[in-house]
C-alpha cells in the first residue's frame, strides 16, 4: 500500500517560513522555502529560517525544491538550505531573477540547480508530478501548484486572491484549477492569512484611482512606500504620476533592484520618460516630482526612516511633501512604523495612512475568495496553511459552512506529518522540525541561551568581576573589581554588591581558593543573590579568575 505525506516544516501556525514537503515512496517534492522574521523577544535575531534537518537526511529523495512566488517568506530560507544541499530548484523566469539576485549575495548562484518554468508546465518529480497553474497574487508571477500523488493531487493554492482585473492583465488559469477539481484533489492547503475580512477583496487596479486622489490634492511633492516586491504598486505610481504631469524617482536599493530587473525582463512598463535619477530632482518643481521609497516597515536603515529624521543626505523632506503609506504593518513593526510617520508629520510631511480611497489592498484572499477556491478544487481533505491558529480556527469553521465534516479537515501543526492512505487520513509520527535563528553576523543556529543572555544584559544590564588569586598559598592577591554596565538600581547597589562579594570571598577556605570553578560559582552566586533580593534585577554577572 502507498502512503502520501504532506508535512510542514513551517508556515502552519505562523505566518511566515513557508516550508512544505509531500512524499510518496521514494520521492520528496518540496513547496517552497521561506523565512520568518524575529518576534520582540529574539534580540539581535534578523531573520528565522525552518530547520532543515528533516530534507538534510532525506536528501537523496529529494526531487526538488518548488517555489511559487518570490516572496520572502517563501524564498528567503533556500540560501541557508542550499548550504547545505544541493538540490534543484524550480521556479518562473520572474521569481528566478528575483530571488537569485538576492541568493548570490550568500552563495555563488553558478554552484546551484536552478530550473525555470513557465506558469502552465508541468515538471516530472519522480513519480510525482508537479504542476504550475497561475494565479493572482502582490507580486507578478505567482503559481499554484498541484503535486499529482498516486491518491489524487495536493493542491497548494500558494498565496492568492482572485483579481480579475490585474495590473497585468494576467488573470488566475480558474479553468485549470476547476479541472483539476475534476480530477481529484485529495488534500487541499489554502492561504488563511484574510480569513478574517469577510466579502471579496478589492482588484490591486484600484489603487490607481487611490493614488489619482491624493495627487490631485498634494501640494508639493508626493513620495510613497511600499514593499520593494510589489511591482505592480510601483507600475500603477509611475502611470499615475506621467499622467499628472510628474517625474518618478526612486529612493532605496532593493527597490531599485528590483525595478530594473523587472524592466529588463518586461514585467513592468513604466511610461517613458517618467523615471529620472534623484540628482536630477532639483529641475523640476516640487509638483512636478513624485518619489518611491523603501521603509515602510520602519527598517532603521531605510531612506524613509533616515529622511524621517533628517540624517538622508541625499533627500531632506520638507513642509508640503506628501507620503502615501500604501503598505500594511507587518506584526511586530508597528511601534517603528508609527514613530517614522510621526517624525514625518512633525517635519511637515502630510502621511496618508488611512484613506477612504484604496491607497492599498491585500494580496490575500477574503473569505468569499477562499470559499470560491474549495468550491473549485472540491477537496476531499482540507488544511488551512499560511495562518496562526486563529485564522485555522476560522479557516475551518468556514469550511464546516460549506459542508466538511471534521474528520475531513486538518489543522496542521510544523513537523507533524498528514498521512493519506487509499481510504483514509490520519496523523502520522512528527519529523525534526523547529526554528533556526540567525542574526546578523548571517551565521545560523543562534541558540535559546544566547538569547537569553541579550535579555538580561538588555533588560538589566552586566556586572564583571574580577578577582586576583594566588593559587598556589590559596589566597586572594588585592581586592577584587566589580564594574557594572547598563545597570540601574536603588542607591548604593554597586556598593554593597561589592561589600557582599568581599563578604563571600572572605568566607572560603585556602583550599577553596585553590579551585577556580568554586571562586567563580561562589563569587558570580553572591552578586546575583544579593542584587535580585535588593532589587529584583538579573544582570549577567561575568567573572574572571586572574591566577598571580
Ligand atoms: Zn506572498
Amino acid at each position: 500500500m502507498s502512503l502520501v505525506q504532506v508535512v510542514a516544516l513551517g508556515g502552519v501556525g505562523e505566518i511566515g517560513k513557508n516550508c512544505t514537503v509531500v512524499e510518496q515512496d521514494d520521492d520528496i517534492v518540496v513547496i517552497d522555502c521561506g523565512l520568518s522574521f524575529p518576534n520582540e523577544e529574539m534580540l539581535g535575531i534578523d531573520i528565522v529560517v525552518p530547520d532543515f534537518t528533516y530534507l538534510v537526511e532525506n536528501k537523496e529523495r529529494i526531487r526538488g525544491v518548488f517555489i511559487t512566488h518570490a516572496h520572502e517568506d517563501h524564498v528567503g530560507g533556500l540560501p541557508y538550505l542550499l548550504n547545505q544541499i544541493n538540490v534543484p530548484v524550480y521556479a518562473s523566469e520572474l521569481t528566478m531573477a528575483l530571488m537569485s539576485n538576492k541568493l548570490e549575495e550568500k552563495i555563488p548562484v553558478k554552484q546551484l540547480d536552478l530550473r525555470t518554468f513557465k506558469p502552465g508546465d508541468v515538471i516530472p518529480a519522480g513519480k510525482l508530478t508537479v504542476e504550475t497553474i497561475r494565479i493572482t497574487h502582490s507580486i507578478p508571477e505567482t503559481c499554484c501548484m498541484a503535486v499529482s500523488t498516486k491518491h489524487g493531487h495536493i493542491f497548494f493554492t500558494a498565496d492568492f486572491k482572485f483579481d480579475f482585473t490585474p495590473v497585468d492583465h494576467k488573470l488566475t488559469n480558474i479553468t485549470r484549477i476547476g479541472e483539476i477539481g475534476q480530477e481529484g484533489v485529495l488534500c487541499l492547503l489554502s492561504d488563511s492569512t484574510n480569513v478574517d475580512r469577510p466579502g471579496w477583496g478589492p482588484s490591486e487596479s484600484l489603487v490607481a484611482d487611490g493614488l489619482k486622489k491624493v495627487f490631485a490634492t498634494a501640494p508639493g511633492r508626493v513620495l510613497l512606500t511600499t514593499f520593494a516586491s510589489n511591482i505592480h504598486r510601483m507600475q500603477q505610481f509611475c502611470e499615475v504620476a506621467g499622467e499628472m504631469g510628474r517625474k518618478v524617482a526612486v529612493v532605496g536599493r532593493r527597490m531599485e533592484q528590483n525595478l530594473d530587473i523587472c524592466n529588463r525582463l518586461g514585467y513592468i512598463k513604466i511610461p517613458k520618460g517618467v523615471k529620472i535619477n534623484l540628482d536630477e530632482m532639483p529641475q523640476y518643481a516640487d509638483n512636478q516630482i513624485a518619489v518611491l521609497t523603501t521603509g515602510s516597515q520602519g527598517e532603521p536603515m531605510s531612506a524613509l526612516v533616515q529622511m524621517s529624521k533628517g540624517t538622508y543626505g541625499r533627500l531632506q523632506i520638507r513642509q508640503g511633501d506628501t507620503l502615501i503609506y500604501s503598505a500594511r504593518p507587518i506584526p511586530g513593526n508597528e511601534g517603528a512604523i508609527w514613530r517614522t510617520v510621526n517624525r514625518l508629520f512633525r517635519q511637515g510631511c502630510n502621511v496618508v495612512y488611512q484613506s477612504a480611497d484604496h491607497i492599498h489592498v491585500s494580496g490575500h484572499a477574503y473569505q468569499e475568495e477562499l470559499k470560491m477556491m474549495v468550491n473549485l478544487t472540491r477537496p476531499y481533505y482540507i488544511a488551512p496553511v499560511h495562518g496562526e491558529p486563529r485564522h485555522q480556527h476560522l479557516y475551518n469553521g468556514i469550511a464546516k459552512g460549506m459542508g466538511y465534516p471534521d474528520h475531513r479537515i486538518f489543522t496542521m501543526e510544523a513537523g507533524i506529518p498528514l498521512v493519506f492512505t487509499e481510504t483514509e487520513a490520519h496523523v502520522g509520527a512528527p519529523v525534526a522540525c523547529g526554528r533556526v535563528l540567525v542574526d546578523s553576523s548571517g551565521t545560523p543556529g543562534v541558540p535559546d541561551e544566547v538569547l537569553r543572555d541579550r535579555h538580561n544584559v538588555a533588560n538589566d544590564g552586566l556586572v564583571v568581576i574580577t578577582i586576583a588569586v594566588d593559587p598556589e598559598h590559596g589566597e586572594l592577591v588585592g581586592d577584587p573589581i566589580l564594574q557594572a554596565k547598563g545597570l540601574h538600581g536603588p542607591e548604593g547597589l554597586v556598593d554593597q554588591a561589592f561589600s557582599f562579594l568581599t563578604d563571600a570571598l572572605a568566607n572560603l577556605s585556602p583550599e577553596d581558593l585553590r579551585d577556580t570553578s568554586i571562586i567563580k560559582h561562589e563569587a558570580q552566586d553572591a552578586v546575583r543573590r544579593f542584587i535580585s533580593k535588593r532589587s529584583s534585577l538579573r544582570p549577567l554577572v561575568l567573572t574572571t579568575i586572574v591566577e598571580v
